[in-house]
């Protein structure tokens, strides 16, 4: 890997996602040599995915490379690696690029789709997790209207405008709000002579509300703000199968759609070596204590959506978000300084700021601590936080001015094909339309 030795401990940190870089900045100028691994040259914003599935931002507004954040640091080094496994009587990483040993090791790798064991929805579902799959999103919903254009097959042509949204988190919310205002304020203007009233949105949600992880106000009113936008919203409802055309349901309702995303779910991204299951809980999770320490090691940390502490106020670990990816960098930060020192470290308290979620233009949802409010002050509030943890001034401001735009000429310009994307079974799903 190039990284030459130093008489100094070397910290490894797997994953520059929001965990990784608080940290790694919490580390700057300390007695460390640190060596930070991602398979990206660059941090993803996961929480503006949706916009750029939707065409409201450009890919790179939404996410800035890492070697910009380290930019400056003495005794950092950053390595464009896959990590493969991690050998822990060895202290040795493998990865794409060759193997480095560790002093001390953090793995901030985050979480991936969970597809359930189901092979019918991963295979032709469509998921949101990287910015890739947000361009490929993109490019479906827009090659679906372009193909609908050219069918004369009615059914053919509503499936190819009908969504189906499997998971009321805020991920699902969020896209279902998103897709139900190009569908009033774009298409009829894009595409005159499609019939675009009978495009569908359609979310489903297991559960028996929206948001589970919000309050109860927060999930009516965005259940309410989604019918107003002319969502579908289907409750209590359990997606069973896809293959490419009919979803299939643990009731007596299904669903003819070319596009599915699943959003239903994710499971921590494990690593060959620390993936026994003595050191997993549920999702895949490492268990760590209130040091962050990985069971059964002193010098193996975890942070993020990758760990799970389990503490009083949060039997089974903390929501898999960013604000507790952050805190936990920070938190780790500190306590490798003081282990440095020799020094005790000190446990981790999370400080729950709130949640949000937002459904459209003048609709969100907001849950601080005291207080819960939506509407329009939610939406600006949803914005300013945003743009707030977005990293890097450009494309704040980028984001910033987007979103001026479009608010003002209600439009979403980035509904660009610049990658047409095909599915992999896209000749079995042409069949599935004709019979
Ligand atoms: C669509 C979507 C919307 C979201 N909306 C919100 C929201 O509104 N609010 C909120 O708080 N949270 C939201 N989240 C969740 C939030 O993004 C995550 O909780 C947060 O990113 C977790 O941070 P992390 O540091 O643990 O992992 P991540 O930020 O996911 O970073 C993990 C990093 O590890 C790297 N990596 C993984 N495996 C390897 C490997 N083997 N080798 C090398 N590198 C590896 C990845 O490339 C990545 O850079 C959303 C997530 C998604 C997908």
């Amino acid at each position: 890997m190039n990284i030459p030795q130093s008489s100094n401990p070397r910290f490894v940190i797997i994953g520059g996602g929001f965990g990784g870089i608080a940290l790694a900045k919490k580390l700057r100028d300390k007695e460390a040599q640190v060596v930070l691994l991602d398979k990206h040259n660059y941090h993803n914003f996961q929480p503006l995915l949706y916009q750029v599935s939707t065409g409201g931002l450009e890919p790179d507004s939404i996410a800035y490379p890492i070697r910009k954040v380290l930019q400056g640091y003495p005794n950092f080094y950053f390595r464009l690696a896959n990590v493969l496994e991690i050998d822990t009587n060895k202290r040795k990483i493998s990865t794409n690029i060759g193997d480095i040993n560790y002093d001390y090791l953090v793995v901030a790798t985050g979480s991936q789709t969970n597809y359930f064991g189901n092979k019918g929805i991963e295979a032709m579902g469509m998921a949101m997790k990287t910015i890739p799959q947000s361009l490929n999103l993109r490019s479906l919903i827009l090659e679906n209207f372009e193909q609908a254009l050219l069918t004369d097959d009615l059914h053919a042509r509503d499936a190819l405008m009908n969504f189906v949204i499997v998971g009321g988190g805020p991920t699902g919310v969020e896209l279902a709000g998103a897709l139900a205002e190009i569908k009033k304020g774009i298409l009829p203007k894009d595409y005159p002579d499609l019939d675009t009233r009978r495009a569908q949105i359609n979310l489903v949600q297991a559960g028996d509300r929206l948001l589970p992880a919000m309050s109860e106000v927060a999930s009516r009113k965005a259940e309410r703000f989604l019918e107003e936008l002319g969502v579908n919203v289907w409750k209590n409802i359990r997606v069973a199968d896809y293959d490419g055309l009919h979803v299939t349901t643990d009731t007596d309702t299904s669903f003819n759609t070319a596009t599915l995303v699943w959003a239903a779910g994710v499971s921590a991204v494990s690593i060959k070596g620390l993936d026994a299951k003595e050191f997993l809980c549920r999702g895949n999770r490492l268990k760590v204590n209130e040091f962050h320490q990985v069971e059964g090691f002193k010098e193996i940390f975890a942070i993020g959506d990758v760990a799970q502490m389990e503490t009083e106020d949060f039997p089974n670990g903390h929501p898999m978000m960013a604000q507790p990816a952050i805190q936990q960098g920070r938190n780790l930060g500190d306590n490798l300084v003081r282990l440095l020192e020799n020094k005790p470290m000190k446990p981790f308290v999370y400080k729950d700021k709130g949640s949000m979620a937002t459904v459209g233009r003048n609709k969100a949802v907001v849950d601080l601590p005291k207080v819960k409010f939506q509407g329009v002050f939610a939406w600006f509030v949803w914005m300013f936080v945003h743009l707030y943890f977005l990293i890097g001034f450009r494309n704040r401001v980028v984001v910033f001015i987007n979103w001026v735009y479009n608010y003002v000429r209600f439009d979403r310009e980035a509904r660009l094909i610049i990658r047409p994307f095909k599915k992999q079974n896209q000749v079995d799903r042409n069949k599935l339309m004709q019979d």
